[in-house]
């Protein structure tokens, strides 16, 4: 029969209507009345009238379906209070099924909440609802914690600069901020349990997130990643090419320009001989390039330094090659004397950020080019808690040295493995449970997941 096609058990359907649009509209009952008091548990309750509900579930086929429940209202003869009938499959207040809904957040992290809404027959905000209320609960189970090594970074999403915070060295993403301003990151820090745990940070030349640090958190030391500085040199490089690029390349195709600038921001070591050899060739011709390519090399050098000493002075005999009149690397001089100290960081922190900075680069571009048209807090939140990527907390175990006394006692809780006593109490091992990471998003699983668009 048609009606069984609801398979609610808890309601008896008593007919079943479709509409012009092929829509289906149930009409039920429920089988078994609320008989008890929700506020002081009497069994003592008279029936107080109907109250009838309208609410959507799943689509029965191609058709949307619609539950028209008649329920009863009811009045409890102890406390007075009245009382409508309560579902299983439908929450108080509720709009769609508890079904519906499950379906609606797991279908949200997919797909445009517009498309979802159509397809059911509800509107968009009541999607989005849905989908950030499970957001809430997510965000109850995250443990949020201090990493030693914490990395911040920028992604320019809907027209804003947002804040990008990971664990540097479990390459995990464990928060996006809505802007980086120092009062929104101030306010991340302090957000934080045990924030003196945090040891290192890695971040671009970008004041705000500084002064955050050095305000929020006096044990960190702030270090200016390769990166960031490389990346400043290459767009100092790249500048004077620009302007000279009409006297070098005489007959100026494209295709000239491209590979000329491909030539000069590649490192050196990633040229084959061919390559060497034109950037070599183009260099002797024009001796302005040339100096801005050896400056812009020089100065990669430095991280080839074993100390911070050896870099510092490196350091000073590069300023003095740098012309009066080379503006672009004037520039670049400027901004490593402002960020002085933490530019040569680096060098007494080494080994922990390599490779993070490019990774988490990477992945910005890949978030900013996936989350255009997403309205922030959406996206954070995709990110943050739907996919495969998103980790839980882990604990340690702190192997306890205090021997357990010999047979089984009154403390223990005599749990065993394999046959052998255990050398620590059930006590002692709950208060030897340590987190050693807190919640996250693994950084190359995410990559994958959006670069594969399975999102
Ligand atoms: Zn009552």
């Amino acid at each position: 029969m048609e009606k069984d096609l609801l398979n609610l058990d808890e309601f008896e359907v008593i007919s079943l209507e479709e509409n012009d649009n092929g829509d289906y509209l149930f009409n039920v009952k429920p089988k078994s009345p609320t008989m008890v008091c929700p506020e002081c548990g009497s069994v003592s309750v008279v029936n107080n009238g109907t109250y009838n509900r309208l609410a959507r579930d799943l689509n029965c086929y191609e058709h949307k379906v619609g539950i028209n429940i008649m329920g009863n209202r009811h009045k409890c003869r102890d406390c007075g209070i009245t009382f409508c009938d309560t579902y299983k499959s439908i929450e108080t207040n509720a709009k769609v099924t508890v079904r519906l809904k499950t379906k609606i957040c797991e279908l949200a992290t997919k797909r445009p909440f517009l498309q979802i809404a159509e397809e059911y027959g509800i509107t968009m905000p009541t999607v989005k609802r849905i989908f950030m209320e499970y957001v809430e609960a997510e965000e109850k189970k995250r443990v949020l914690y201090s990493p030693t090594v914490l990395g911040i970074d920028e992604a320019h999403l809907n027209k804003t600069m947002r804040g990008v915070i990971i664990d540097v060295k479990a390459r995990r993403v464990i928060e996006l901020l809505d802007t980086r301003s120092k009062n929104r990151v101030m306010e991340y820090f302090n957000s934080l349990p045990n924030s003196d745990k945090i040891k290192i940070v890695t971040m671009d030349m970008w004041r705000p997130y500084a002064e955050a640090v050095y305000e929020c958190l006096p044990n960190a030391k702030i270090v200016i990643d390769r990166f960031h500085v490389v990346k400043a040199l290459n767009v100092a490089l790249d500048n004077v090419r620009k302007s000279i690029t009409s006297e070098i390349s005489g007959r100026g195709s494209r295709a000239n320009v491209r590979n000329l600038r491909y030539l000069l921001l590649s490192n050196f070591e990633d040229l084959n001989p061919d390559q060497a050899q034109e950037l070599d060739d183009m260099l002797d011709r024009n001796e302005t390039l040339n100096k801005a390519y050896t400056l812009k090399e020089g100065l990669r050098n430095i991280y080839l330094c074993k100390t911070r000493k050896e870099a510092e002075n490196l350091y000073k005999s590069w300023v003095k090659e740098i012309p009066d009149d080379l503006s672009e690397f004037q520039t670049v001089r400027k901004m490593v004397d402002n960020w002085h100290t933490e530019i040569f960081n680096f060098f007494d922190c080494e080994g922990y950020t390599n490779g993070i900075t490019e990774c988490l680069n990477n992945l910005i571009k890949i978030i900013e080019r996936y989350g255009r048209g997403y309205n922030f807090e959406v996206l954070r939140a995709k990110i943050m808690f739907t996919t495969s990527a998103t980790k839980p907390a882990k604990y340690a175990f702190k192997k306890s040295t205090a021997k357990r006394a010999s047979g089984p006692t009154n403390d223990s809780y005599g749990f065993s493995i394999g046959g052998m006593m255990p050398d620590i109490t059930y006590q002692e091992y709950k208060e030897s449970k340590v987190l050693e990471i807190g919640s996250g998003v693994d950084m190359d699983e995410l990559a994958t997941i959006l670069d594969m668009g399975e999102f």
